[in-house]
Order: C-alpha cells, then sequence, then structure tokens
C-alpha cells in the first residue's frame, strides 16, 4: 500500500520519526560516555522493533539490542542478520534453548537454577554459551545476590561464557539515595571480583540523572524521546498519532454523547467522530477527560471512549475545512496521556495496538 493510501486508510496513522530516533541515541551515549544496548522490547515500547533496530544498526552504529522475549530475539535476528548482538532480559523456557543457540541470542542467567539448567543442555549439546549474568543489587526481580563470588559460577556453570554483567536499577527516576547505594554495591561487585568484560546498571534515567562508571548502558524509554527524572538531556519524540474528524454531529442542550450517556451537552453543540478508541490504545479512562488537537484547536473527549471511535467537542473548530487531528505529538505527548489514565508514558506506548499502521519517516 503506498503512504498515502495508508494515511486514508482509517484514516488514523502513527508517523514515527527515525531521524529523532538517532538524535536520541546519539544523546544516550553521550550523556553515559559509552556505547549503548538499544532496549527494543514490546515492539520497541510500540513503535515497531524491526525498522529502528535496523535503522539504528545501519545508520548509528548500534550492535548490541536488548528484548524480553525469546521470540522478540528471534524475529529481531532474522531481520537484523547475524552482525549484532542481541540480548534477551526475561525468562526463556529450557524448551527454545535450541534457539538460543541457532539464533545466537545472548540469555540473562537469573539464578542457579536457570543458570543450571542451561549449562546442563549446553553440556549435552557439547556446546558453550556466552551469557550475561545479572546480580540483583536491589530491584529484588532476578538476579544472583552479589554474595555470590563470581569465581562460583564460573565454576559452576563451565559452558557458560559470561559476556555481560549486569545489575538493574528499582527507582533511577524517583530516589536518588537507593539508586546511589545500588551503584555502590554493583561497583564493589566489579572491581571485588576482577570483572573484565562487559558490565551494565542505566537504563534511561540512570543515564540521564546519574555518572555512568560501567562500559555499557542499556536505554530504553530515552531513544523514544520520553525520560523520567530530573535531567538536562534534549530528546526529541519519535511517534505522533494523526487522525480526521470523520463525521460531524449536532445535538441540542440536554442530549447525552457515546455509551454509558456519560456526557451530556449543556448547550447546543457540534462535535466529531474520530476512529480511534481503546482497541488501539485510546484508553476508556479518557473518557470526558483527555484531549485531541484539530487544526491546532484543543477539543475534549465528550462521553465514553469507544473500541474504535471516540467523540470531541468541536467548538471552535471551522467544520467546513479539512479536520487534522493530532492525538499524540509535539502538543499531546504520552506524558499527558499517562496522567489522564493515572499511569506511566512507558505503559502508553507499548500499549499503542498494531492496528494503527506505522508511517517511517527519515
Ligand atoms: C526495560 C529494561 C531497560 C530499559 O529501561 P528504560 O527505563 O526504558 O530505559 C533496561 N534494562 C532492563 C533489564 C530492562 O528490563
Amino acid at each position: 500500500m503506498t503512504k498515502t493510501k495508508i494515511k486514508s486508510l482509517r484514516p488514523t496513522y502513527a508517523e514515527i520519526d527515525l531521524k529523532a530516533f538517532g538524535h536520541n541515541i546519539e544523546q544516550a551515549r553521550e550523556k553515559a560516555g559509552t556505547d549503548i544496548i538499544a532496549i527494543v522490547k514490546a515492539d520497541g515500547y510500540g513503535h515497531g522493533a524491526m525498522k529502528l533496530a535496523a535503522y539504528a544498526y545501519e545508520k548509528h552504529r548500534v550492535k548490541k539490542f536488548g528484548v524480553a522475549t525469546i521470540l522478540e530475539g528471534m524475529i529481531l535476528r532474522e531481520y537484523l542478520g547475524s552482525e549484532p548482538m542481541i540480548f534477551i532480559l526475561g525468562y526463556v523456557d529450557g524448551d527454545f534453548f535450541d534457539d538460543v543457540l541457532e539464533y545466537n541470542l545472548v540469555l540473562t542467567m537469573v539464578d542457579e537454577k536457570f543458570a543450571s539448567a542451561f549449562n546442563r543442555f549446553l553440556g549435552k549439546m557439547n556446546r558453550t554459551a556466552y551469557v550475561s549474568v545479572k546480580i540483583d543489587t536491589g530491584m529484588n526481580r532476578l538476579g544472583f545476590s552479589p554474595e555470590m563470588p563470581f569465581s562460583d559460577f564460573l565454576a559452576k556453570y563451565e559452558n557458560l561464557r559470561p559476556i555481560h554483567v549486569m545489575s538493574h536499577l528499582s527507582s533511577s527516576d524517583s530516589d536518588v539515595d537507593y539508586s546511589n547505594e545500588q551503584i555502590r554495591i554493583f561497583d564493589t561487585y566489579i572491581v571485588n571480583n576482577g570483572i573484565t568484560c562487559n558490565t551494565s546498571l542505566f537504563n534511561s534515567s540512570g543515564v540521564s540523572g546519574f555518572n555512568n562508571k560501567f562500559s555499557l548502558v542499556r536505554p530504553g524509554l530515552m531513544l523514544y524521546g520520553y525520560l523520567y527524572g530530573e535531567n538536562n538531556v534534549t530528546l526529541r519524540k519519535v511517534m505522533s498519532i494523526h487522525s480526521k474528524v470523520v463525521h460531524v454531529k449536532q445535538i441540542r442542550k440536554g442530549e447525552s454523547i457515546s455509551y454509558n450517556r456519560r456526557f451530556f451537552a449543556q448547550a447546543d453543540m457540534t462535535y466529531g467522530v474520530v476512529p480511534i478508541g481503546y482497541a488501539d490504545g485510546y484508553q476508556r479512562s479518557f473518557s470526558n477527560v483527555s484531549h485531541m488537537l484539530v487544526n491546532g484547536v484543543k477539543c475534549p473527549v465528550v462521553g465514553s471512549v469507544c473500541m474504535d471511535m471516540t467523540m470531541i467537542d468541536l467548538s471552535g473548530v471551522d467544520t467546513n475545512s479539512e479536520m487534522h487531528v493530532e492525538i499524540l505529538g509535539e502538543n499531546i505527548t504520552a506524558d499527558m496521556w499517562a496522567d489522564w489514565a493515572g499511569t506511566i508514558s512507558y505503559e502508553m506506548l507499548c500499549g499503542i495496538s498494531d492496528r494503527i499502521p506505522r508511517i517511517y519517516l527519515g
């Protein structure tokens, strides 16, 4: 389908600004003073992992990527070819260990049980494999205790070849003291155990808020233009969502709009239907709360957001002109979406469903 046709498909579409993504990669590198593992899990936080990773690899020499699941890793490998290193950050079932080898993916060893299982599998195959070793310095989710001597790991799992030792900050955007304590624990672990392979601790807010002492960082959110916590980083937003008003309607004072009659007109009014709804990731909790911009005019959402459609107040809009709708972009950010829904921008971005076609620019 041509770009023009995709834009008029529904007509709701997302534009993905690849140059902005590239800019954010360089910002992350500059701030960290090291190279990055670009985190592209959850389909690149909803932006499209394949296209973004390929762009990062081809145009910005990014050679390390992080994803959450085995399937994300396999798909990325097929798309990027054999050179880049692909780290799986989450749980992988033993049924997929053969795929880990076939697709040359780097698993994260998070506890004895998992490391033993993978080590045993490799023994049977008469193989060795590069792995990440995760140390739990205070997230209390995954990882070996910092009390485990690294030499124990090497001795116990003779088929595992650590190329990366990592830990994860629990509160990089909200608790400076706790983060500093995690940095101290991780740094002590690296130094005391004489670890010489790559190390990483920082996610996005770690990169922007703290001095990086380790050889890599693992930014996700900031690559897409969003960031929490105090910082002086200038990022560019990568995704914007656009649509059109597809029907214009009038109602009289006292009449209601949409499911369950949650909006009543205070006066005669003109409103419009926009083809986006909660099945697209435009949350139902936005009902009567959020707004869109129509040709630059702020238009509140009126009534319940439906699965495929949302109604907006068109007061002040010239309804005879072509009505371009900004749903997400420079003026309406994922942070605003998150405020409306009582959550964080991460959840908003990766919730934008693939029913909205992505158009890649640049
Ligand atoms: C998701 C994730 C990241 C990236 O976090 P951001 O806050 O998006 O930068 C880094 N490391 C691990 C282990 C993760 O799971």
